[in-house]
């Protein structure tokens, strides 16, 4: 290769002809927008970045249209406050009405390609994502906790229903590699079971949702989590209602503390 593109004159035009060639046999299509693009070779050692662990699937202009969590945000449920100055502190919803779980905490905002990459894992069948995706998860989870000081890790369960219809869960399969991870907490899949088969709650309010989930969930085995310091995961979080029932039927169910950790986070 490097003997080709260094020829003088055919050099540029072989190798743009092995480049259509390489693009004609591996299409890459972004796992975003969809559009084909050539991915680069942007890996680098050292920190886990969202440009690296998304480089062989987002095409530029996706890369770019991602924005990382970050300070000042709400000590307790995590959301980030609209100016950019001062400290961390409890925004107005926590303190008017604190929701069961400690604290919640996220890696990216909902938006643009995040929630276009969230979308087509859930609903697209892209389920090369859940690697990557897990990757920055897991990065979010070292960054917030110590895997000492929790005892389980429990993901927030779909119905039977829509997980026959999804074929799995997309907040395991983020998760699912871990496992393989020496002293990290396990993985409390059946920790939890959802009774209901509530609708979804896309274009819901606030308080509807919180009626809609309010008893979705129930605890399968009370021994498997008592006395339990328990993170639970989940792709999104929109309003806290579905992580907040969790944690309710978790804590009545005999866990110590319920911490929530999603991938994304409306903002
Ligand atoms: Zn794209
Ligand atoms: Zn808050």
């Amino acid at each position: 290769m490097t003997g080709l593109s260094s020829t003088n004159n055919g050099g540029g035009m072989i190798h743009r002809l092995g480049n259509t060639f390489i693009q004609a046999l591996f299409p890459h299509h972004c796992m975003a927008c969809g559009k084909f693009f050539l991915p680069g070779n942007k890996k680098r050692y050292g920190a886990v970045s969202f440009e690296d662990e998304m480089a062989p699937f987002l095409c530029s202009d996706c890369s770019g249209g991602f924005q990382a969590v970050a300070s000042p945000i709400c000590n307790k449920c995590g959301f980030m406050f609209v100016s950019r100055e001062g400290d961390d502190h409890l925004c107005g919803q926590c303190i008017k009405r604190p929701m069961k779980f400690n604290v919640a905490r996220a890696w990216g905002v909902y938006d643009r390609t995040l929630m276009d990459a969230v979308h087509n894992l859930k609903y697209n069948g892209k389920i090369q994502l859940a690697k990557p995706l897990g990757k920055m998860l897991l990065d979010t989870f070292m960054k917030y906790w110590q895997p000492e000081d929790v005892d389980m890790i429990v993901p927030v369960p779909l119905h039977k229903k829509r997980f026959r219809m999804r074929g799995f869960n997309q907040a395991y399969l983020l998760i699912k590699a871990w496992q393989k991870i020496s002293r990290m907490p396990d993985i409390g899949h059946n920790a939890l079971i959802r009774e209901i088969n509530t609708a979804p709650q896309i274009g819901l309010g606030k308080e509807e949702r919180r009626k809609n989930i309010k008893n979705a969930f129930a605890v399968k085995n009370p021994e498997m989590i008592k006395g339990k310091r328990i993170v639970l995961v989940d792709d999104v979080y929109t309003t806290g209602a579905t992580v907040d029932a969790c944690a309710r039927v978790l804590v009545g169910g005999g866990a110590v503390s319920v911490d929530v950790l999603t991938l994304a986070r409306t903002m």
